[in-house]
Parts: structure tokens; C-alpha cells; sequence
């Protein structure tokens, strides 16, 4: 078969490579779109060395319909369309002992710790597949993986119906939680990004989101005076890597002084730098700060979603190229980064 492989760190080649055999346990996946992820991108230029063993095929983000099956297989049959949940927890440590997958201390991801997506068959077990079915697109499909993040930090946050929600960062992942959070509440959402063009992929597809650019307004004067004053009930960080923009704190602590007394700041940004807070400023809120990372389960509350046409899968795909072309999204993505959200391989 083909595969999209990284051989050496920024250089990926579409070659070929042996098909992988099934155990009993596994199915065979023909697959259909597969995604690029930030963290594809941070693989891609050697930021995960040494978790990434190369050559690797990356690509957790992926859909496809089932081809064979081992003899173990019991729910599923050839045909099925089907969506792979990436995470491989250990089930052993003390987060897995009390069911809290996503912080499991040794937690691997399909096409990071070992082969992925980026390529024309992939062998997985059975536990990890969600079917999909014929109501949903596969290029809408393969954005199960990202848009489940966004539900997974709704869940982690506890969004309610009324509740006035403000999200730092309108990338990917933050344009997940934005769509997963309008299933719940009709409430006032917020979007903040100094990328002029992010903003408006959400007000694009939410007329009602109130946007901000922090470069020209400040976010949590513009929050308090939309909202008499209270603040919202909750906030997301979903920046990663900020820019310091003058005159506005780090995101973090700019969530904290937008939510309400007693409101929850939920944190997603995987950036490597320091956030300063004030804790007073947190105490005298008598505030939650959480944290949400990956997903739990939220594939099957994502496609119900998706099956009732209550997302908008289409505002996240900025482009769709041959697998083939792996290596040219990498560079679209790094070298515009402005331009394009997601970008889909179709196999
Ligand atoms: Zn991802
Ligand atoms: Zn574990």
C-alpha cells in the first residue's frame, strides 16, 4: 500500500509500505480522508523527539470503511463506515484505575507513538471504532477526532443551556469548542483571536458570535460591558503558543478576569510557555480552573451531532489534497498559517 512517511524530521514522503496483517482482535480500515492536526505539525518538525520513533505514518485524525475483520470481531462487519478514537491508555495507572482515561500516565495516540492515518489501510482494535454511517460525509467524518475535543472540554467545563461562554483562541481547537458549546447554549459566545481571518470562520458560521480582535479592543472590557458588568460563566484557553499583544494580560489570566465570581476557566493550550496569574484575582472569584485534554468517549455524543446536522464541519476544512501532497500541507500550514485551518488528505 501507500503511506505518507516521515523519514527524517520535516521531510514526508507518499511510498510504499508493506499493508498491515489484522490480529483477531483488529479490523482493517480502508481509509477515506485523514486530517492534519497541530500536533501532526509539531511531529512533523521534530518537537515530539524522542516520544516519535521514525519512520512513522502520523495521522490520527481519520475515517474510512472496514475491509476485513478478525476472527474476535463480534460488532462490527466489512462495509461498516467507521471512525477511529486514536487514545490507547494503560488501564494500569492510578488516573486509568478510576476511569479517567485521558490523564493516564503512559497515554499513546495512534499515529504518534505508533503508525496512523497517513495511509491507505490501517490495522486497529475494535474498542477504538465509532460507526459513522451513511447520514455523515467522510470528509465531515474525519473531523470526528477534533470536534470530539471540543465536547470533551464542554464536558470538563460542565456548559449548561443559559450559560455566556468566552473562548481565547479561534483555531482549531477552539473553533471545536465553539460549535460543540452552541449545542447547549444559546447564550452569548465570545471569540477571541488577533487572526482576523479565524474570526471570521466563526462569525461565518455563528452570526450571533460576538467576535473580539485583542489587537484593536481590549477582550474583557469589551466581555464586561456586553455582559452588564458579570462576566461570562465560563472561559476557554485554547491559544497554545500566545503572542504578548500590549496593553492585554497573558490568556489565561485575561480568562480569569472574564468570568463571573464563581465561574470556571477551562485550560487546552498546550503552549511550553509560563502563564503569570494573580491568584488573588482567582480567589476573590472563588473561581475552578480545569483543564481538559483529548477526549472521553465524546466521538459518540459528536457524531449524534453530526447526524442531526447540528455542526458545522464545513467551516473547519480549509483545503483537501491528495495524500500524495502530504509534505505540501505541512508547508501550507506553516508558511500561512492565516490562510488554513484544516487541511484533509484524501486517500
Ligand atoms: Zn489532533
Ligand atoms: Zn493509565
Amino acid at each position: 500500500m501507500k503511506a505518507a512517511v516521515l523519514k527524517q524530521y520535516r521531510k514526508i514522503e507518499w511510498i510504499d509500505v508493506p499493508e498491515p496483517l489484522i490480529t483477531p482482535e483488529q479490523v482493517l480500515i480502508k481509509i477515506k480522508y485523514t486530517s492534519i492536526c497541530g500536533s501532526d505539525q509539531h511531529i512533523f518538525n521534530g518537537d515530539f523527539h524522542p516520544r516519535t520513533k521514525l519512520p512513522l505514518i502520523p495521522g490520527h485524525e481519520f475515517n474510512g470503511e472496514i475491509v476485513d475483520v478478525g476472527q474476535n470481531i463480534t460488532k462490527h462487519k466489512k462495509g461498516d463506515l467507521v471512525a477511529v478514537d486514536p487514545i490507547i491508555w494503560c488501564g494500569k495507572c492510578p488516573a486509568c484505575k478510576i476511569g479517567h482515561y485521558p490523564a493516564c500516565t503512559s497515554l499513546k495516540l495512534v499515529g504518534i507513538d505508533l503508525d496512523g492515518g497517513f495511509a491507505e489501510y490501517i490495522a486497529v482494535e475494535e474498542k477504538m471504532l465509532y460507526k459513522t454511517g451513511n447520514n455523515i460525509p467522510a470528509n465531515h467524518a474525519a473531523l470526528i477526532e477534533i470536534l470530539s475535543i471540543g465536547f470533551h472540554a464542554c464536558n470538563r467545563a460542565g456548559v449548561a443551556p443559559q450559560n455566556t461562554i468566552a473562548i481565547w483562541g479561534a483555531g482549531k481547537v477552539g473553533q471545536s469548542i465553539l460549535q460543540a458549546a452552541r449545542t447547549r447554549t444559546a447564550s452569548t459566545i465570545f471569540m477571541i483571536d488577533p487572526v482576523a481571518n479565524r474570526l471570521n470562520i466563526s462569525f461565518r458560521s455563528y452570526p450571533d458570535v460576538v467576535t473580539i480582535n485583542p489587537n484593536e479592543t481590549d477582550p474583557v472590557d469589551k466581555i464586561r460591558e456586553l455582559t452588564n458588568g458579570k462576566g461570562v460563566d465560563i472561559a476557554f484557553e485554547a491559544v497554545g503558543h500566545a503572542r504578548s499583544i500590549e496593553g492585554r494580560h497573558n490568556p489565561v489570566r485575561s480568562c480569569i478576569n472574564a468570568i463571573r465570581g464563581a465561574g470556571t476557566v477551562c485550560v487546552l493550550g498546550l503552549g511550553d510557555e509560563p502563564s503569570s496569574l494573580i491568584m488573588k484575582e482567582l480567589i476573590w472569584k472563588e473561581a475552578r480552573i480545569i483543564a481538559s485534554r483529548v477526549s472521553h468517549g465524546e466521538f459518540a455524543e459528536t457524531i449524534r451531532n453530526l447526524d442531526a446536522g447540528k455542526l458545522k464541519p464545513e467551516a473547519l476544512i480549509s483545503d483537501v489534497l491528495p495524500a500524495s501532497e502530504a509534505q505540501k500541507g505541512f508547508e501550507l500550514l506553516e508558511n500561512e498559517p492565516e490562510k488554513h485551518l484544516k487541511i484533509l488528505l484524501e486517500l
